[in-house]
């Protein structure tokens, strides 16, 4: 019946929205839309005691979030009680637009937008409640017009919650405490998911969650909980602990940034908070899929040229600090060239260890092989311990402006900025000041011990990605994370990485975590595993965590796909998966479609494929099998595999054809399809 009742609900819109374009939400004291195929459906309420207004969210009929607190508390007003609904207006809205570096590049935005007015208890017009709602994304905002006095709002507190059925399960990274961690850098957005828990069972730190928060409820509902559209007018949210009945949003930490700014953020009036969004199916595919975040965005400003993405190589990550010095990195200025690579990351110490004038040649010397030098820095500052140079040419304007001048007369086309201080607008204003400076000299940016990006991929052109998990680094520093490596690149798809582009630094070929590939830490997954993830994870530029031995003693197969493997995509499909257990999507770039896949379960997944829906009938189908039948038994008894324990193949095969594919445990597989 409640399914009747919404599909009939979105027809009689639909109909109103022809004739009339906007129209009439509000009836019986209650504002309802529904997205244009009806079955996601936004109903806003007053409670009636205290006036509290609340939204609440079905899909197919089917309770997504029960009746949820809306609201904002200022240090004027507050807006989360004694409030009425004066209007409701809906109209349809729909867009076509073209967005690089995100997992799809052409995009079309249908949705209803619903503005609910709310009144004071005098009936004074005071806040707007703005919505998007779409086939499967909720998105909304609160706008505050600007009525005599005053001129600004500082947000004390807002009141938004989501509340959902009490059988619920919860993906959720819990938010670190504030100022503890390496050279107190926390919180960075590096902690680690716990899957498929009770919504009862309490955050690690007592700090509630970062965004995004997965939500599985019941058997066909998922709702993916983030925000979008965080600039330096407001600070960048997360949830707090559940309190028994929701979560609610909660403002940065005072002891964030070393205590400096403020947990509350302020914006002239009018004015709006950024987007709340939930992405929500019967399926995982909406979420993997989702557009939201960039759909309700527009572009902050012109890019001064095209920023091009790429895949670069990157010293660093597996022969450490101590390859940060001239030879070395002409080692990895050779390796990707001879990769076809477009960038070298050049990591911490460059300014120490090389010096600036060194540099100079360096970049000169990469220029002369077709390889563009990205380059690291400190972004702080106060607000940590960190010593690693290049610091304090990033936190303030007349430095950075003078560093930035440096690095266009040098030809560098970006850089990498790590180790921020939170969450806080005060961070807020950081970023977005670093990312309008740099697009002044023509420089690209990318974030590492930062904040989850919010819609930046559109807002910031020359913005390419950012860390905000536990990235690579990890696998090289305990292996704990080896062990887990398969458990974490199954859920990123689903959460971290569907909101926003992931600089994870991925694919090592070492089978240890050691320059000399002998020593160090034991990786657990496959070689085609590794390269598999150069698909699954998306970033505009990839700095791979390949080493020059991989030349001659990886895979030639392995080493061949990473030379061609591109990091533009046009189009994501979700075929198979489950958060932490295995992940199988397809990507398009141009006509190419690469369907890449890793299983992190402890048996063989058999995977059914119907690619009749990609275009092209030929295909190249890369698989792994057991290195012998002694490894077999000796796996099948619940040993841990070793990278040595596989062996990958290619072969030919048509599209049509493969109807299943196998994954072994800690393995991968890839279908290119053309
Ligand atoms: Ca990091």
């Amino acid at each position: 019946m409640m399914k009747r009742i919404s599909v009939m609900l979105s027809l009689m819109l639909g109909v109103a929205q022809v004739l009339m374009g906007a129209s009439n939400a509000l009836s019986d004291g209650k504002a309802i839309t529904a997205g244009p195929d009806g079955k996601l459906v936004v109903e806003i309420t007053i409670e009636p005691s205290i006036g509290k207004p609340m939204y609440a969210i079905t899909y197919d009929g089917k309770t997504v979030l029960e009746p949820s607190a809306l609201g904002l508390v200022s240090t004027d007003a507050d807006y989360s009680k004694d409030m009425a609904i004066i209007s409701a207006v809906v109209e349809p809205v729909s867009k076509k637009y073209s967005q690089n570096h995100i997992k799809r590049s052409k995009i079309e935005f249908i949705a209803n937008k619903m503005i609910v007015g709310l009144g004071d208890s005098s009936g004074r017009h005071v806040m707007d409640v703005e919505f998007m709602v779409a086939n499967n994304d909720v998105a909304f905002r609160y706008v505050l017009p600007k009525v005599g006095e005053p001129s600004g709002i500082r947000v004390m507190d807002e009141t938004t919650s989501f509340t959902f059925p009490a059988y619920t399960t919860t993906f959720l990274s819990p938010q670190s405490d504030p100022m503890i961690g390496w050279k107190r850098t926390k919180p960075s957005y590096e902690e680690e998911y716990r899957l498929d828990r009770p919504m009862s069972e309490c955050s690690r730190y007592g700090r509630g969650y970062t965004f995004p928060a997965l939500f599985k409820v019941g058997n066909d509902r998922w709702a993916l909980i983030s925000e979008t559209g965080v600039d330096s007018r407001y600070c960048a949210s997360r949830l707090g602990d559940f309190d028994g009945h929701s979560y609610k949003i909660e403002f940065p930490m005072a002891e964030e940034n070393n205590g400096n700014g403020t947990r509350e953020p302020a914006f002239s009036l009018p004015g709006a908070t950024p987007w709340r969004t939930l992405s929500i199916g019967a399926s995982l595919a909406p979420i993997v899929e989702s557009t939201i975040y960039w759909d309700v965005l527009e572009p902050l400003y012109e890019p001064t040229t095209d920023y091009a993405g790429g895949r670069g190589t990157w010293s660093w990550i597996v022969w450490q600090d101590a390859s940060i010095n001239f030879d070395d990195i002409v080692k990895y200025i050779d390796f990707a060239a001879e990769m076809g690579y477009e960038y070298t990351l050049i990591d911490n110490y460059w300014d120490n260890n090389i010096g600036a004038e060194r540099m100079a040649q360096l970049i000169a010397y990469a220029h002369g092989k077709g390889v563009e030098p990205l380059l690291w820095y400190s972004s702080s500052g106060y607000w940590n311990d960190i010593e690693q140079g290049p610091v304090n040419r990033m936190d303030n304007p007349i430095v950075r402006k003078k560093e930035m001048k440096w690095l266009r007369d040098n030809g560098v086309k970006g850089i990498k900025v790590d180790f921020f201080g939170g969450d806080k607008q005060e961070t807020m204003r950081l970023y977005e000041s670093i990312l309008s400076d740099a697009n002044d000299f023509g420089l690209m940016v990318i974030f590492h011990g930062c904040t989850l990006p919010r819609g930046w991929e559109r807002m910031y052109p020359n913005y390419v990605g950012s860390e905000a998990v536990l990235a690579s680094e990890n696998i090289y520093f305990q292996q704990h994370f080896c062990d887990v490596e398969a458990v974490n690149a199954a859920t990123h798809p689903f959460i971290r990485n569907a909101v926003g582009c992931m600089e994870f630094g991925g694919t090592f070929l070492n089978r240890r975590l050691g320059r000399d590939n002998n020593s160090g830490n034991v990786r657990r997954t496959s070689d085609l595993f590794q390269i598999a993830t150069a698909v699954l994870f998306q970033n505009p530029v990839q700095n791979f965590a390949l080493t020059p031995n991989n030349l001659t003693d990886a895979p030639s197969l392995c080493i061949d796909f990473m030379k061609q493997v591109p990091t533009h995509w046009d189009e994501t499909r979700f075929i198979d998966g489950y958060p932490g257990k295995y992940v199988v999507l397809a990507r398009r770039s141009g006509n190419v479609w690469y369907v890449a896949g890793v299983n992190a379960t402890a048996e063989p997944l058999s995977i059914k494929l119907d690619l009749s829906m990609l275009e092209g009938t030929d295909a190249t189908l890369y698989y792994d099998v057991y290195a012998s039948k002694a490894v077999r038994k000796r796996l099948a008894k619940g040993e841990q595999s070793t990278a040595d324990d596989f062996v990958a193949k290619v072969r030919s095969v048509k599209a049509a054809a493969l109807t299943h594919v196998e994954i072994l445990p800690n393995s991968g597989v890839i279908i290119v399809v053309r």
